[in-house]
């Protein structure tokens, strides 16, 4: 049996999308044929070097995020996916996601992303209303997503996530009813439930700037949700998908039973991961660090990848952090607390040789006296009044 010294994450970044939706500030947007070609075997090139250096580490689950990389040609996903296995030892039960939107993905490259070991997909609804579909620039209706759903469903997929979104520009806590109904009507494993974010630089933010600034002072709103609205939009989201037997897991996220996302789990309990493709984040021996942004200097970068030299670091890198061990604390107290279960007092102690309540048990008695948070068998976690005010509750944890 071969041993392993640590278990790893891998994400993946295919940046690649049809249209740019008018409130997106991610790594994303259209690129020809050529560069998706290029990029590819830029990034096969990138999963190998890293695979022959990380041979010791368990692969447990790899997030295939993006851009829609459902828009990748599927050949190119499977050779991506091909590499993988070939360079990083994967855990046969690892849990492999890829990110699907509506309207680029066919039933046949559902059959591909089974063949090559993708075992579960994450398909980007935000709503089921088209008007709302419009208003974010999205590229397809609700009747397309229902199309994309059965395609997965046909293929064999038992592990299907939505992703629906909260405090749109004009949202009712009925409209998002609606769309709470028509996805829960399909049964997916798994539903994510976000916030919209006014991003700077997005066309969203030229139109609801105003708003935006208002939204922030907690004063009345034109378009976008006030405050009091936002909040009661998550309160209704909340209820409802409990009510139809998705239990929250984390402020966004809600699963049935045995659903949960291991990959986003890891990431909330700092298991080390690396990122591969442009601006691809990692968090590996207690470093931070991020690939290059721009994609022609990542693909030319990858060129200068030497296999046998051991002691090459990475050319695509961009930024990089060392993490002291008060940053660590820090990440795995207001990381972990996003958690309906919270922060073990075990792991605390496994990872830093300390008693939680040694680092931060003055913080943790305040927040107890204040009603937020709550301990029991071995674990700290918010309550619901906590959740509510995540944000102030998990900055006490950042010294
Ligand atoms: S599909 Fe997703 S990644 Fe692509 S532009 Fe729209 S929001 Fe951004």
């Amino acid at each position: 049996m071969e041993l392993y010294k640590d278990v790893l994450e891998l994400y993946i970044h295919i940046p690649f999308c049809v249209k740019k939706c008018d409130y997106c500030d991610f790594l994303s947007g259209p690129f020809d044929a050529d560069v998706r070609r290029d990029y590819t075997k830029a990034l096969c090139r990138e999963i190998k070097w890293w695979g022959i250096r990380l041979s010791d580490k368990l692969i447990t689950s790899i997030y295939i995020g993006g851009g829609t990389p459902s828009w990748l040609e599927a050949n190119y996903m499977a050779e991506i996916m091909d590499t993988v296995h070939k360079y990083f030892h994967v855990d046969p039960r690892a849990e492999v996601t890829i990110e699907c939107n509506p309207g680029t993905v066919s039933s046949e490259n559902f059959n591909i992303y089974r063949s090559v070991g993708i075992n579960r997909i994450s398909i980007g609804l935000q709503s089921a209303n088209d008007d709302e579909l419009k208003i974010l620039g999205r590229i397809h209706t609700f009747d397309r997503f229902l199309h994309t759903f059965e395609f997965a469903r046909v293929a064999g997929f038992d592990d299907i996530s939505v992703d629906i979104m909260t405090g749109l520009p004009g949202q009712t806590p009925a409209k998002l009813t609606h769309t709470i109904q028509q996805v829960t009507r399909l049964q997916p494993e798994h539903i994510s439930a976000y916030a919209l974010i006014i991003e700077k630089g997005t066309p969203f933010y030229d139109r609801y700037k105003f708003d935006a600034v208002k939204q922030h002072a907690g004063m009345e709103t034109e378009a976008l949700p006030n405050e009091d609205q936002e909040y009661e939009l998550y309160k209704t989201a909340q209820m409802q998908l409990v009510a139809h037997g998705y239990e929250q897991y984390e402020i966004s996220n809600y699963a049935k039973k045995g659903h949960v996302c291991q990959h986003n789990i890891g990431y909330w309990k700092r298991v080390p991961y690396l990122g591969m493709g442009i601006g691809a984040a990692s968090l590996l021996n207690e470093c931070r660090f991020s690939n290059e942004r721009n994609i022609h200097d990542y693909i030319a970068h990858t060129d200068e990848l030497v296999m046998e030299n051991f002691r090459q670091e990475s050319p695509m890198r961009e930024t990089y952090e060392e993490l002291s061990r008060q940053n660590a604390m820090e990440e795995f107290m207001f990381l972990g607390l996003r958690m309906n279960a919270g922060v073990s007092r075990s792991e605390f102690r496994q990872a830093f040789g300390l008693e939680i309540d040694g680092v931060y048990g003055a913080v943790i008695q305040r927040l107890r006296n204040e009603g937020l948070l709550e301990a029991a068998e071995g674990r700290i976690f918010l309550n619901e009044r906590g959740m509510d005010l995540s944000n102030y509750a998990m900055a006490q944890f950042l010294q």
